[in-house]
């Protein structure tokens, strides 16, 4: 059914997914460390304090739908967040490419 460069192709949609989602978890890491807040929980807006929705924080989609604003305040989101989400997630492609080369 799938060729093997379909194959390769989801296997690299997956490694930037995953990718994504572990650059997410670095800006809950060195946003919230340095304040010595907890690792758990649910993230909120830095400027009004609302939780941000689910479908509010999906990596690099929600930031982009939100035009890079909180919903609840329209406090500008720091474009670091999909930055770091977007380099990991291609760090991965790479990583994925080259051993899918091998
Ligand atoms: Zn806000």
């Amino acid at each position: 059914m799938f060729g093997s460069a379909a194959i390769d192709c989801l296997i690299l949609v997956f490694a930037f997914v995953l990718g994504v989602c572990l650059g997410s978890f670095l800006n809950v890491v060195v946003t919230r460390r340095p304040a010595g807040e907890s690792m758990g929980g649910r993230s909120k807006c830095r400027s009004c304090g609302h939780q941000i929705r689910l479908r509010d924080n999906i990596p690099v989609i929600s930031w982009l739908a939100l035009g890079g604003k909180c919903r609840d305040c329209k406090a500008p989101i720091s474009w670091r967040y999909p930055a770091i989400e977007l380099t990991t997630g291609l760090i991965f492609v790479a990583i994925g490419a080259v051993l899918l080369a091998l």
